[in-house]
This record gives structure tokens, C-alpha cells and sequence, in this order.
């Protein structure tokens, strides 16, 4: 079987070019190809020899994976479904917003944190994604050269793939990869200790905490891995790190009616980020089947935010995107769902 190119740095393409006998500058040229260009065929790099193409495309294949199927939404949201080397398919989505359009992606084919509130979690864990499958997500969407911002919010937890994740935001990131400003990126989790202190302390991107409930007990309930890693302590590490300047750190916040929506929670959440230079995204739960909890009413998360707000605690209630498609939050699961009454394909 052929090895796949894409995914892979400066410094492995030199490899490459070393191993194959190929001119030194081949490497960057090879750079440019994937990552700029978008080459999706060895043969077509042109200013690579005749032979050296050839030599090359016995071994390599470039463009990873098109997408099987893509839905659109009503409200222009679009989902991609992707192959995936592992065999369980994985969803991309891009949402357009005015002038920017963000690509939600994935880093792991299902997940094993197990949030009950979430699709992906009802999977299981099937396989990390590869550097190289990462970054075909941005090569192969519809508007692959139109995207200005990445979140690595969709399938997976990005801190437990974290080689891969790290991999692909330096080549989204590198002069000669992508040559993104790290502002572009956000990548969110649950909070997994040890990786997420090497991501503070290495890297510029934006990150995002799944928190959910500020009681370390009750978000236990929902999310098991609280256990592990619990959520005061991980607002404590970051508390470490200063986010005053460019970088940001985000608290989502799904709110379930009568779970995590009372005066007492806002306040919990009010008493834990006091201080820290944040922001918090409410989100209205999106329901899933067979899992009992309803949204929040909408004027109440008015309240609630109206309320952290108040306090100080800059708040907003972040619109549902795609929900008609099952692509919203916490309803990705690479089986091309699709809530009915709706067909926006
Ligand atoms: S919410 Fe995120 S971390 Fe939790 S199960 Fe879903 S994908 Fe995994």
C-alpha cells in the first residue's frame, strides 16, 4: 500500500527526499505542492524531474481522503463525511459566518471520554486520527482555500491524539505549510492534564474547556473522565497561564434544563473563573436520542447570562449551527444523520 505524503513536515519531507535521492530543495517544493497548492497528484508536480515524479508516485499518494457524502443545512452550515484509515467514518464541518468560514474538525474516529450528552461519546474509541488525515479535512472540503478559521471541536478529544493535533497545527501554521496565525485555531477539550499543560506552555492557539457544570460532583454525572481530571483543578493550571493578550480561553457551557441552569450554578461559575481573563459560550443543549434531558429554555439562558454578565464574567449565547443536519454540538457520530422534516442536501 501506498504511504501518504500528506501530514507530514518539512523536516520528514527532507527525509523523504534524502531516502529517495532527491535533490535537497525537493523537500520544500514538496511542501509547497501539498500545502499551498493543493496538489492532489505526484505526476502533477511539475518542477520535480520526470523521473524523480515517477520514482516518487510508486511509493507516495498525495490528496488523502474525499469526502462520501455531504449534507448541506438550511442555515448554510455544510457536513462532510470522510473515510477514515481506521475504517469508522468522521464528520468535518464548515460553518460559514459572514466573511469567515470555520472548519470544525476531527481528531479521532468516535472517543473514548464517554460525555453522555454526546453522540461521538456513544461510539466509542475506534482510532486516532493520523497528522495526515487532520489536514486532508482542510484539503478536501468545498472551500478548501476560502476557510479562515479552524476548531478542533468535532469528533475526538484533541488532547488525546495530541501528537497528531500538535503535528497538524504546525503545518497549518509554518511558513511552508499553511502559514495560518495561530489565532485562526481553537482547540477545545475536556481538560486532560497532561497534554493540556504542553499545549499551554507550547503552543499560541486559542483553547476551549468543555466545563459544563462548575461542581466537581454533579459534572461527574455527565462526564465520567471528571474523575481523572477534575474541573477546578484544570481551571487551577490554566489560571497559570496568561491569557490577557492575544490568546484566549473559552469555557462552553451547554446548558440542560434543570441540570446546570440554576442561580446556584451561575454562581458557582462566577466564583470559580473569577479573575481569569475569559469568555463563556452558552449553548443550547442539542438533543440526541435516549438521553433524557431537555434544553434549557431560551429566556433562561438569557438569565444565566444576563447574570455571569453582571458579575463580570463576559457571556454569550453562541447560535446552534446545522442542528437540522446533525452537525451541531455534540451530535457528530460519521452516520449521516439527519433530524427529520428538513432536507437541505
Ligand atoms: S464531548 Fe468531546 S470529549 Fe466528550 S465524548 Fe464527545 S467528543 Fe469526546
Amino acid at each position: 500500500m501506498k504511504k501518504w505524503l500528506l501530514g507530514k513536515s518539512l523536516d520528514e519531507l527532507k527525509e523523504v527526499a534524502v531516502n529517495m535521492s532527491l535533490p535537497a530543495f525537493s523537500a520544500k517544493q514538496l511542501a509547497e505542492w501539498l500545502y499551498k497548492k493543493n496538489c492532489k497528484d505526484v505526476l502533477q508536480m511539475t518542477n520535480l524531474s520526470k523521473v524523480n515524479r515517477e520514482v516518487l508516485s510508486e511509493q507516495f499518494t498525495v490528496g488523502g481522503f474525499t469526502p462520501e457524502k455531504v449534507t448541506i443545512s438550511s442555515d448554510g452550515t455544510k457536513k462532510y463525511l470522510f473515510p477514515s484509515i481506521c475504517g469508522t467514518p468522521v464528520e468535518a464541518v464548515m460553518i460559514p459566518d459572514d466573511d469567515r468560514a470555520t472548519l470544525c474538525v476531527s481528531s479521532q474516529a468516535g472517543c473514548k471520554m464517554g460525555c453522555k450528552f454526546c453522540m461521538t461519546g456513544r461510539i466509542g474509541f475506534k482510532g486516532n486520527l493520523t497528522t495526515g488525515e487532520i489536514i486532508s479535512q482542510f484539503l478536501n472540503v468545498e472551500e478548501s482555500d476560502k476557510l479562515t478559521n479552524a476548531v478542533f471541536m468535532g469528533m475526538g478529544e484533541p488532547l488525546d491524539n495530541f501528537k497528531a493535533v500538535t503535528e497538524a497545527i504546525e503545518i497549518l501554521t509554518a511558513d511552508w505549510g499553511f502559514a495560518w496565525s495561530p489565532k485562526r485555531i481553537t482547540v477545545s477539550s475536556i481538560g486532560v492534564h497532561q497534554p493540556l499543560m504542553e499545549f499551554l506552555e507550547k503552543s499560541k492557539c486559542h483553547l476551549a474547556i468543555s466545563l459544563h457544570n462548575p461542581f466537581d460532583q454533579e459534572r461527574l454525572e455527565f462526564m465520567p473522565m471528571q474523575k481523572a481530571w477534575p474541573i477546578s483543578e484544570t481551571v487551577e493550571m490554566i489560571r497559570r497561564f496568561d491569557f490577557t493578550g492575544q490568546r484566549r480561553v473559552s469555557f462552553e457551557y451547554i446548558m440542560f434544563d434543570g441540570w446546570n441552569d440554576s442561580k446556584r450554578h451561575a454562581d458557582g461559575l462566577i466564583r470559580m473563573l473569577k479573575g481569569l481573563e475569559c469568555r463563556v459560550n452558552l449553548i443550547r443543549f442539542h438533543q440526541i436520542p435516549d438521553f433524557p434531558f431537555r434544553p434549557t429554555p431560551v429566556g433562561k439562558i438569557e438569565l444565566f447570562r444576563d447574570r455571569l454578565n453582571k458579575a463580570g464574567l463576559i457571556s454569550t449565547i453562541r447560535a446552534s449551527r446545522g442542528e437540522d443536519i446533525m452537525a451541531a454540538c455534540g451530535m457528530l457520530s460519521g452516520k449521516n444523520l439527519k433530524l427529520s422534516g428538513n432536507n437541505g442536501e
